[in-house]
């Protein structure tokens, strides 16, 4: 059955294939599938089958325009030996809770899931649709997207990449990553702002008809490697079921038992994928939203008011630093009855306000998400908590997550669901946090990334991954930085326009 992909804010319709070439709908709209296909093979079968073939069962439900051949021809590029781990997505056990280890690719957060396929998706889709223009990725980034994308997509035929992201909001080790990403396509620029400044930027350039016009004079189209493109959320839906099967093939639960997933929350892209998961048939309980300190989607679900007047918090998550949640908008969408007017009309007011309210009647359809914050002392606290413990090592992220879940079994008493927590960065990314939190000594200014690196390594007996060792001595390659409002002219400079 063919499955159609609708604007949230107009009547517009596209293919899958389109939808992931445009990224954006033209109404600034996001696609949505019409509908969430059910799971056509058995969670039996499932749990037999590798990363692989269950990333096939999968996305072929949502990308029906795709052939057979041509879909795991992408997925056979994606999950290879790029990843450290021949499951490509390892759960681990550890105080009372499943991690699911999402960080085994290139850049060593969850991003590779999904970026490590977006390209070999969007070059099929341009064949596809006989797309004539080179393609121009446009993105805004809290740390790890613009990594993985970088990665993705640099030397790629047909393409070129230019990432934003906030220069005094990402990691130091982030932060090298992408300055010294290789490739003539690629291009890295500061930018004097946060996230939300970023990514507001790069909405109003995707939506700036004199730039399309003059960039399609030269050949080129813009498109999005954010989790606002489906190329990246259909992706992220496979892991949840692989989770499933797995804990399945392991006796840890039966065949239809639920279990809970907790997910650590900026752009809402993951949680969303395991709603769509769950809305394919996965049996899940709650999907637990866990925030940092910049709760606004915890107020949200207590209150049913989305409001991002307030202070935006620099925390040791900055991949979770968000005030505007994007993704959002397709559950909002969704429970506005699929109503594009009444989503429209929320998205304007956001824009606008800054705010907005839902009706009591979407507030009921909220039930399937359990939604809480924990404080940077409380991610910290568990950090060091579960390394006493257990000896397992988690990024201030999944950490977040962590204490959230805590939150969740002590407010709910559910204590007997089995519970999945997504792991989604290395905890050697964030290292400086990360031994801070074991011992705050590490604190101190004396200890420099790459001794902390090797600390972490040696406290959690975890090899130093490559992703981190080929930052040590590389080169940085780009230096550029701008204001909020020059990002027009840095895109303009890049493309000789
Ligand atoms: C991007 C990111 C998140 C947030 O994921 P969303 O899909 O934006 O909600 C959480 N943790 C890490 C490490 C990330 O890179």
């Amino acid at each position: 059955m063919e499955i159609l992909y609708r604007s949230t804010r107009s009547n517009a319709v596209a293919s899958a294939s389109q939808a992931i070439l445009k990224g954006l709908s033209e109404d600034g709209g996001l696609f949505v599938p019409e509908k969430i296909p059910a799971l056509d093979k058995t969670l039996q079968e499932l749990s037999t089958m590798t990363y692989q073939e269950v990333a096939y069962e999968v996305m072929k439900l949502f990308l029906t325009d795709f052939t057979e051949e041509e879909l795991k021809n992408c997925i056979a590029n994606a999950y290879d030996s790029k990843f450290d781990t021949e499951v490509i997505a390892p759960l681990a056990e550890a105080g009372g809770a499943y991690y699911l280890e999402l960080f085994h690719g290139k850049t060593i957060a969850f991003k590779d899931m999904a970026l490590s396929i977006l390209p070999h998706l969007m070059i099929t889709s341009a064949k596809k649709n006989h797309a004539d223009k080179d393609i121009v990725i446009l993105t805004a980034t809290s740390g790890d997207t613009g990594k993985a994308a970088l990665a993705g997509f640099a030397d790629v035929p047909g393409t070129k990449i230019i990432v934003f992201y906030p220069k005094n909001g990402v990691s130091p080790i982030q932060e090298k990553q992408m300055v010294t990403q290789k490739g003539d396509n690629t291009l890295v620029v500061g930018i004097h702002g946060n996230f939300d400044d970023a990514q507001t930027g790069v909405k109003k350039l995707f939506s700036d008809k004199d730039l399309e016009k003059e960039m399609a004079d030269k050949g080129y189209q813009f498109s999005s490697a954010n989790s606002i493109n489906i190329g990246r959320l259909v992706p992220q839906i496979v892991y949840y079921v692989y989770a499933y099967a797995q804990l399945l093939a392991e006796g840890k639960i039966a065949a239809g038992e639920k279990i809970n997933a907790a997910v650590p929350t900026g752009n809402f892209g993951n949680i969303l994928a395991a709603f769509y998961a769950k809305n394919m048939g996965l049996p899940i309980n709650k999907l637990i939203c866990a925030s940092n300190e910049n709760k606004v989607l915890y107020d949200f679900f207590s209150t049913g008011e989305y409001d991002r007047n307030r202070d935006f918090v620099l925390t040791s998550s900055p991949s979770m630093d968000i005030l505007i949640s994007s993704n959002l908008e397709r559950l909002i969408y969704r429970i506005a009855g699929d109503n594009p007017e009444k989503t429209e009309a929320l998205m304007k007011a956001l824009s606008g306000e800054g705010k907005y309210e839902i009706t009591s009647e979407m507030k009921e359809k909220l039930d399937d998400f359990y939604g809480n914050f924990a404080k940077e002392e409380e991610a910290f606290g568990k950090i060091k908590a579960l390394y006493e413990d257990t000896g397992y090592v988690i990024d201030t992220h999944t950490a977040v997550a962590s204490a959230v879940y805590d939150k969740y079994k002590a407010s709910t008493g559910d204590k007997d669901t089995l519970t999945v927590i997504a792991s989604t960065a290395s905890p050697f990314k964030f290292a400086r946090s990360v031994m801070q939190a074991v011992d705050p000594k590490y604190g101190d200014a004396v200890w420099g990334d790459f001794e902390l690196v090797d600390e972490l390594s040696k406290l959690a007996n975890v090899e130093v991954p490559e992703a981190v060792e080929e930052i040590r001595s590389a080169s940085v390659r780009h230096t550029a930085i701008c204001e909020k409002d020059g990002m027009k002219d840095v895109v303009r400079d890049f493309l000789k326009l």
